[in-house]
This record gives C-alpha cells, sequence and structure tokens, in this order.
C-alpha cells in the first residue's frame, strides 16, 4: 500500500535501522523507543491489524513469533527477558495500521505503564 508508513519502509522509500529481514517478515528500530531495545516486527504483506488477520496469515504470524525470539537472541536479550506488544485498535494506541508487534528489552526500560 503506497500510503502506508510501513509498507514504505519495507520498500525502501523511507530510512529505518533494519535488524532483520527474510522473505516475508522485516524488523526495524522504533524511531521513539520506549525501552533500551525496542524493535517493530511486521510482515510485508500489508495485514492493517489483528481485526483484518485470515486463516491463511496463520503461518506467517507462526513464522513471526520465531523471527521474535531469534531477533530477542541476536539482540542479546533473550537472557535477561523481554516483552512483545501487539497493540489493536484506538483504544490500545494503535497508530500505525500495518499490523506490527514490538519487541522490548533492556533493563530499566521494560517497566512499561
Ligand atoms: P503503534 O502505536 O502500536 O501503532 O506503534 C507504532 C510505532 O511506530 C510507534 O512506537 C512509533 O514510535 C513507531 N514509528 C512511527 N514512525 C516510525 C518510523 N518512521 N520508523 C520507525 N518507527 C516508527
Ligand atoms: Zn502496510
Amino acid at each position: 500500500m503506497a500510503e502506508c508508513l510501513f509498507c514504505r519502509i519495507i520498500a525502501g522509500d523511507i530510512p529505518a535501522e533494519k535488524v532483520y529481514e527474510d522473505e516475508e517478515i522485516f524488523a526495524f528500530k522504533d524511531i521513539a523507543p520506549k525501552a533500551p531495545l525496542h524493535v517493530l516486527v511486521v510482515p510485508k504483506k500489508h495485514i492493517a491489524g489483528l481485526e483484518e488477520l485470515e486463516e491463511g496469515d496463520v503461518p506467517l504470524m507462526g513464522r513471526i513469533q520465531l523471527a521474535l525470539r531469534d531477533i530477542a537472541r541476536d539482540q542479546g536479550v533473550a537472557d535477561s527477558g523481554y516483552r512483545v506488544i501487539l497493540n489493536c485498535g484506538r483504544d490500545a494506541g494503535q497508530v500505525v495500521f500495518h499490523i506490527h508487534y514490538h519487541l522490548l528489552g533492556g533493563g530499566q526500560g521494560l517497566n512499561l505503564d
């Protein structure tokens, strides 16, 4: 989707600090980190959010779980611990409507409200 911020980041039209990429998945540093490590992990396929998820997306979303685990290991927070968040809709504070997981780790930064 040309007007979607994360589709444009995936396409390379908007710069981002990439930490992981494969055929289906892209991950990059959050521009306004809420923890010492704050990575966004997204499918390359444009899916607006959890409400739009379809049965056929199940394998993709499963592989994203494994990518989250691998990125946590690569970034050095697997042992100390990390949090994975998926904001869904307005009340959760979702502002970018391309489904994404927040991967947060690193010391005191996990004491989130
Ligand atoms: P959400 O509130 O769950 O929709 O999260 C959107 C996230 O995208 C926020 O944590 C923003 O800081 C982050 N964000 C917005 N624009 C960019 C960008 N250009 N590069 C990286 N992260 C961004
Ligand atoms: Zn998109």
